[in-house]
């Protein structure tokens, strides 16, 4: 007879009805050692409470109920996808349109950054060019607004301390503007209280 007791798992092959090779010496010692008999009729009292226990299945709906209150985390890329895929037509001859507007729109904007690329000064010239165009417009315009408004002192003013004095100039009349108008205002409504 073997003279060690039997492991947790020799008892389930007993449990469990197994029959083959090994378990005819574990047999053999449950029938020689009464410490292991009692060890297996204990084991075999639980397997048969389990057995008869009620087998409960969840409700059809108490998946989608547990989903419901599940906030899954979209990936960034999935929402961007899902966004994409919202933009793109459902009938072949509008994507087939929209496919080649994106190619010619994609192809201008990559020719032109090309084209950018390569006439870097000359793009850097001419937009300084046009800075100054603007600057120089904005000066006449100012002289002559300036002129008009306020003479030839004015207008010796402005040569002498250029756009920034322009600018405090801009800044002045809009202060000058806002009181007066905040002036009329106090006055149209102390004359209508007056009247009331
Ligand atoms: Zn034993």
């Amino acid at each position: 007879m073997n003279h060690r007791h039997l492991l947790p798992n020799e008892i389930d092959l007993l449990l469990d009805g197994e029959v083959g090779f090994g378990v005819a010496p574990l047999q053999a010692h449950v029938d020689a050692c009464e410490d292991c008999q009692a060890r297996l009729a204990r084991s075999r009292k639980v397997v048969d409470v389990l057995e008869d226990l009620p087998h409960f299945a969840p409700t059809p709906r108490f998946a989608d109920r547990i989903m419901a209150q599940v906030q899954i985390v979209e990936p960034w890329h999935v929402a961007a996808l899902d966004t994409a895929r919202r933009f793109v037509p459902r009938s072949a001859p509008m994507r087939t349109l929209m496919t080649a507007t994106a190619s010619a729109v994609a192809l201008a904007l990559t020719s032109g950054g090309v084209w950018l690329a390569l006439h870097a000064d000359v793009a850097f010239y001419s937009f300084n060019l046009a800075a100054d165009r603007a600057r120089s417009a904005l000066m006449d315009t100012a002289a002559s607004v300036i002129g008009t408004a306020f003479g030839q002192g004015g207008l010796d003013a402005l040569r002498s301390s250029g756009l920034r004095g322009l600018a405090l100039g801009a800044g002045v009349m809009v202060v000058a503007v806002g009181g007066a108008a905040f002036g009329f205002h106090a006055l149209a409504s102390s004359s209508r209280r007056s009247r009331e």
